[in-house]
């Protein structure tokens, strides 16, 4: 092996979802920027999509050091109904392929390590390659994170199954760094699920369990925010690096660049709307409300309505990302609203989030609770109304609203009435209050990705564990 093939060479590979690919792509961006080798592993369909909507091409080309690379997940454009069909076609047609990948050294030079999305951590053949290292980074927050690990623990002492709707509020105990916080309504969302055997849960159980053994288990979230929760997983597993929230990171980091790229990076999978944000030009200080369900989000005919009626009847100004294909609707927004939309707000298929979260016009964002919309929201020091709808969302509202107190929870609740009221508390009553503690948390945001900060740390540990991990490789083989 040549000297130039043992530098250190990181290879990422995000599960193929925008909320993965995005936090993946701005964590390989800061690793770049540290000087090591990285190869960004894509799905094709999704770097299809990226190439076509966004700039990632000449961004990541001012790095000698970064390659992309692609591979099929069997699917190419077709249709899925079930998350389950997805995973089937991952582990029969991708898992092999990467495995040859990795045998043909079709990357370059041998990975020192895999940072694996943790939703996927099957897809790596350990046994094939015992000598590559794997570290599982979360996209989700810790919270739900911990959630997930509680799970079997939950079944095995008769704290689930949930017993229908009556059950939902009671209070789950037993789960350590956060004890006496989740209801049964607010546990992941496959927890609902009646059978505990079910492929869904048993997935998420599964590769939770997974990513445990893993070298290192990497979360976009930062210390200030989810301490109690960080220091409890630390007791279970050797090494956690809490390395976020990775956008205000990179956005950091690049500031300190002679001429900086864009300091706002797009990840999207669709064109972006620009228009968007001229309209907010027009509108006075913390008038308007943001909504978006994220990228994967479906929402009912009868949903949209009671949404569309609810801000309204706030008086309030909205500003409304509708995907193509985000409602259930064949005919997209109905034809009566559509009209009456333009006196009270504007809707686009895709807006750039962070430059709108950022706008001085936005005072909430009624958001589905994902948790990169979290995180930007956190970081804007904008208040939310959630609206969680799978998976980790159910969880990261709960801390939204009762741990965090910096928004309101919608969960499990959908009428016009309510959207109006928590709209007229987010953004009037309960102002100053939320405003108040959402702006502190910014500002620990900031502070824990700035040099010296808990993130700052946690990613600098990072990259030295990844070169001496480098280090004794090449020392092993020499
Ligand atoms: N996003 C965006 N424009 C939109 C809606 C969403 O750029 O109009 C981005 C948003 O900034 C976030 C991501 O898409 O980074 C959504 O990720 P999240 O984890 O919030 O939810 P998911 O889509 O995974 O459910």
């Amino acid at each position: 092996m040549e000297n130039g093939e043992m530098e250190p060479h990181v290879l990422i590979f995000p599960f193929p979802a925008q909320g993965h690919v995005n936090s993946m792509l701005k964590l390989a961006e800061l690793l770049t920027l540290s000087g090591l080798r990285i190869t960004f592993l894509n799905i094709l369909r999704i770097h299809q999509k990226l190439t076509l909507h966004t700039d990632i091409q000449s961004r990541f080309s001012r790095f000698p050091n970064f390659q992309f690379q692609t591979i099929t997940d069997g699917l190419d454009n077709r249709l899925i109904d079930k998350f389950s069909d997805l995973i089937d076609s991952l582990k029969s047609i991708t898992m092999p392929l990467l495995k040859q990948m990795l045998l043909s050294g079709e990357f370059g030079p041998t990975p020192t390590c895999i940072i694996l999305d943790g939703l996927f951590n099957f897809i790596v053949d350990v046994d094939a390659h015992p000598n590559i290292p794997v570290f599982s980074f979360r996209t989700i927050s810790a919270c739900s994170f911990s959630a997930y690990s509680f799970v079997p623990k939950l079944i095995e002492d008769g704290q689930l199954p949930i017993k229908g709707e009556e059950d939902m509020d009671r209070i789950i105990s037993g789960m350590g760094g956060m004890e006496n916080v989740l209801r049964c309504r607010d546990l992941p969302s496959f927890c609902r699920l009646e059978d505990p055997f079910d492929p869904g849960l048993q997935h998420g159980v599964t590769q939770t369990i997974q990513s445990f053994k893993s070298r290192a288990l990497i979360f976009n979230t930062f210390n200030d925010l989810e301490g109690p929760i960080l220091s409890s997983l630390r007791s279970r597993c050797s090494n956690i690096y809490a390395i976020g929230p990775l956008h205000a990171h990179l956005k950091t980091r690049l500031s300190g660049e002679i001429s900086p790229a864009s300091s706002v990076s797009s990840n999207g999978l669709w064109e972006v709307d620009r228009s968007c944000l001229a309209w907010l030009d027009d509108h006075p200080p913390k008038s308007v409300i943001y909504v978006s369900f994220g990228s994967v989000v479906v929402i009912g005919d009868d949903q949209f309505r009671e949404f569309w009626h609810g801000l309204v009847n706030s008086g309030k100004r909205f500003l409304w990302v509708m995907r193509p294909n985000s409602l259930a609707g064949k005919d997209g927004v109905p034809a009566d609203l559509k009209e009456k939309t333009n006196e009270r707000g504007y809707i686009v298929d895709w807006a750039p989030q962070e430059e709108v979260l950022a706008h001085k016009a936005i005072g909430a964002f009624l958001t589905h609770s994902g948790w990169n919309s979290t995180l930007e929201s956190i970081v804007a020091g904008v208040p939310m109304i959630c609206w969680p709808q799978f998976a980790d969302q159910q969880t990261n509202s709960r801390y939204v609203s009762d741990v965090w107190k910096i928004g309101l929870d919608m969960k499990d609740v959908c009428n016009r009435e309510t959207v109006t009221k928590m709209v007229n508390d987010v953004m009037e009553n309960r102002k100053n209050e939320l405003m108040g503690s959402v702006i502190e948390m910014a500002e620990s945001a900031i502070t824990s990705v700035e040099e010296g900060g808990s993130s700052y740390c946690d990613l600098e540990r990072m990259i030295n564990d990844i070169r001496l991990l480098c280090k004794r490789q090449r020392d092993t083989i020499g």
